[in-house]
C-alpha cells in the first residue's frame, strides 16, 4: 500500500478546471479562423432564398417611382383647403386609377377621384379620403383640418436611386426577395455555399435499416447534424460511420480535406479516445484539442485538415447539439459569408429553481412560453445529461446560464436562445 495521492485528470464532472478555454476564448479563436468562402454565382430571385448576398445592392430606380395616393378619395391643391369652415371643390370627370393615370390637370378649386396606388395627377398635391368627403353631384365638399400632401407617398420616399438597399452579407430572407422584386431585380451576385462534410465515428454505431447486435446504437448524430446543417442552406455531404480503426479514419479525413470546405464529426474527442484521433490527425493537419468550460459539451477539437476546417465534436447526441448551436453554427454562418452570426439572446422569467455550479457556461434545454400577462417565461425540459437527446426535441430554447452563475430562483431573469433564432 502506498499513501502517495492518487493523480486524477480533469473530467466533464468537474465544475472548475484551470486548463479549460472559456466559451467566449473558444470563439475568438474559432473566428481569427474563419474567411468567407470564395467564389459567388448569379442567381434568380427566388432561388436565392436563404443564400448570403456577396455585393451590395444599390436601388436603380426611385421607389416609389412615382408621386402616388395612400388611400382611396379625391385629388385636390392643398391651396384650396379651408382653414375653416367648408370650403367646394369642382369634381373633374375621370379618374386616377392604380396603373391608369387621370390624363389632365387640377386646376384651382377642382379635384378628382383617386385611388390607392394611383400617380397624382398633375396640379394636385394632397388627397382626402373619400369617407371624409361629401358628394353633391358634380360638387365635393369637405371641412377644414387638413395638411398639404396628406395621404401622398412622395416618389422615392421608401427608397432613392443609387441608395444602398440590402448589404453584402446579408442572409436574403422573404422580405428581401421583395424589396429586389420592387426595384425589378431579377438576379443577385450570392456567396457560393459551402461544402460540409460530417460523419460519425464510433464502433457501436449502427445505421438505420441495420440490426443491432450487444451494445450496439443506432447513429442519431448524423441525423441532427444533416438537419442543423441543412436548415443553415448549405451542401451538407453525408459520409456515414467511420470504425474506430486508424486506416478508415485516416481515409476518411483525407476524402473530406479534399472535396469539402469544413469537416464535422462527432465522437472520439474525449480523453483516452481524443489520443486516438489526434495520432490520425497529426500527419493530415493542424488541430487543436480543447476542454471548454461548458456543460454540455466540454471536448472540441478545432483546426484544419488540408485547407478544410475541422470541428471535431463530443459524442453525445445532446453534446453535438449544443456545441454545433454554439461554436459550428456561428463559424460555418461567417464561412458562408454572412456578416452578423451572433445568435439571438432574449431575456425571460424562470418559473422554477435552477441549479447550477460556478466554473462552467451551462446551456439547459428549457421550454419558453408567455405568461398570463403576456410576458416571456421559461422552464427546464427537466433531465438535463447529456445522452438525453429527447429533452432536445421536447425543448424550443436553451438557458444560457454564464461561467459565473449559480442558477437563479424562480422570478429571477435568466438569458435565453430561442431554436428559431438559431437559423
Ligand atoms: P465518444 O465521444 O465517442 O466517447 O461518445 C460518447 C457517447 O456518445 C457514447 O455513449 C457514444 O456511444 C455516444 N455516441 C457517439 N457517437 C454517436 C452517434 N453518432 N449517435 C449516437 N450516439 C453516439
Ligand atoms: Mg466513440
Amino acid at each position: 500500500m502506498s499513501n502517495q495521492a492518487i493523480q486524477t485528470q480533469a473530467s466533464c464532472r468537474d465544475d472548475y478546471d484551470p486548463e479549460s478555454l472559456s466559451v467566449a476564448a473558444a470563439l475568438q479563436r474559432i473566428d481569427n479562423e474563419i474567411v468567407p468562402v470564395p467564389g459567388r454565382e448569379q442567381v434568380a430571385l427566388r432561388a436565392a432564398l436563404g443564400r448570403i448576398l456577396a455585393e451590395t445592392v444599390y436601388s436603380p430606380i426611385d421607389v416609389p417611382a412615382h408621386t402616388n395616393s395612400a388611400m382611396d378619395g379625391y385629388a385636390l391643391r392643398s391651396e384650396d383647403l379651408p382653414t375653416e369652415g367648408v370650403a367646394r371643390f369642382c369634381l373633374l370627370a375621370g379618374s386616377s386609377f392604380a396603373g391608369r393615370p387621370f390624363p389632365g390637370v387640377v386646376g384651382p378649386g377642382e379635384c378628382v377621384r383617386i385611388m390607392t396606388g394611383a400617380v397624382m395627377p398633375e396640379g394636385a398635391d394632397t388627397v382626402v379620403m373619400q369617407e371624409h368627403a361629401e358628394v353633391q353631384g358634380q360638387w365635393l365638399r369637405i371641412d377644414g383640418g387638413y395638411r398639404l400632401g396628406e395621404n401622398v407617398r412622395a416618389a422615392g420616399e421608401d427608397l432613392r436611386r443609387g441608395q444602398a438597399v440590402l448589404s453584402s452579407g446579408t442572409r436574403l430572407q422573404p422580405a428581401a426577395l421583395g424589396v429586389l422584386a420592387s426595384l425589378g431585380v431579377a438576379e443577385v451576385s450570392v456567396r457560393r455555399r459551402p461544402r460540409v462534410a460530417f460523419f460519425s465515428t464510433g464502433d457501436e454505431l449502427r445505421s438505420i435499416g441495420e440490426s443491432l447486435g450487444p451494445g450496439d446504437i443506432y447513429d442519431s448524430n448524423r441525423y441532427t447534424l444533416y438537419g442543423m446543417l441543412q436548415r443553415l442552406g448549405l451542401e451538407a455531404i453525408d459520409m456515414g460511420v467511420v470504425r474506430d480503426r486508424r486506416e478508415e479514419l485516416q481515409a476518411a479525413f483525407r476524402e473530406a480535406g479534399e472535396q469539402a470546405d469544413a469537416l464535422i464529426t462527432s465522437g472520439g474527442v474525449s480523453v483516452g479516445e481524443a489520443d486516438f484521433v489526434k495520432e490520425t490527425l497529426g500527419t493530415l493537419g493542424r488541430v487543436s484539442f480543447w476542454k471548454i468550460a461548458m456543460k454540455p459539451g466540454r471536448p472540441l477539437a478545432f483546426g484544419r485538415i488540408g485547407e478544410s476546417l475541422f470541428f471535431g465534436l463530443p459524442g453525445n447526441p445532446v453534446s453535438v447539439m449544443v456545441t454545433f448551436y454554439q461554436f459550428v453554427q456561428p463559424a460555418l454562418r461567417r464561412l458562408m459569408g454572412e456578416r452578423d452570426p451572433t445568435p439571438v439572446l432574449v431575456p425571460a422569467r424562470l418559473t422554477e429553481r435552477l441549479r447550477k455550479r460556478r466554473g462552467r457556461t451551462e446551456l439547459q434545454r428549457g421550454v419558453l412560453s408567455r405568461d398570463e400577462s403576456g410576458a416571456l417565461c421559461v422552464r427546464s425540459t427537466g433531465e438535463q445529461g447529456s445522452g438525453i437527446l429527447s429533452s432536445v426535441s421536447r425543448a424550443n430554447c436553451f438557458i444560457v446560464l454564464p461561467e459565473e452563475s449559480t442558477g437563479g430562483e424562480p422570478g429571477a431573469t435568466v438569458q435565453v436562445q430561442p431554436f428559431d433564432g438559431l437559423v
